[in-house]
């Protein structure tokens, strides 16, 4: 199967705006932001999409990754997987969307 764009970012092939990253993870600002705040937490380690990943710990670290770059960046927010096409997948590796900074009616 052909590299990920995801893949590339991380072998640092093409750019991105990095927000955090360690041994497992990097987190990115998303190249077409769907909100004021709009980053992205991928996996290192290589699954196309989130219910391949079966090991509870590896789940868990993503999504307590995913909790704390949220913190990070806001105070609330929102996360999103989509999964496979007809959930809206269009980058067949894992990663959650965090979502947020909306003022006042958020859009959906
Ligand atoms: P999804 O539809 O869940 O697969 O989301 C993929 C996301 O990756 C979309 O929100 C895209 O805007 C984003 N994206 C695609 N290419 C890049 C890139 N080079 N850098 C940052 N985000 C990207």
């Amino acid at each position: 199967m052909s590299r990920t764009i995801f893949e590339r970012i991380i072998d640092r092939e093409i750019p991105a705006s990095v927000v955090y990253e360690d041994d497992e993870f990097i987190a990115i600002r998303d190249i077409a932001p769907k909100a004021p705040v709009h980053v992205l937490v991928i996996p290192k380690k290589v699954s196309a999409r989130v219910d391949e990943i079966q090991d509870e710990a590896e789940m868990g670290r993503l999504w307590l990754t995913a909790t704390k770059v949220a913190r990070s960046l806001l105070p609330d927010y929102r996360l999103v997987v989509n999964v496979g096409a007809g959930g809206g997948q269009e980058v067949f590796h894992t990663h959650v969307h965090i979502l947020g900074g909306w003022e006042g009616k958020i859009p959906f």
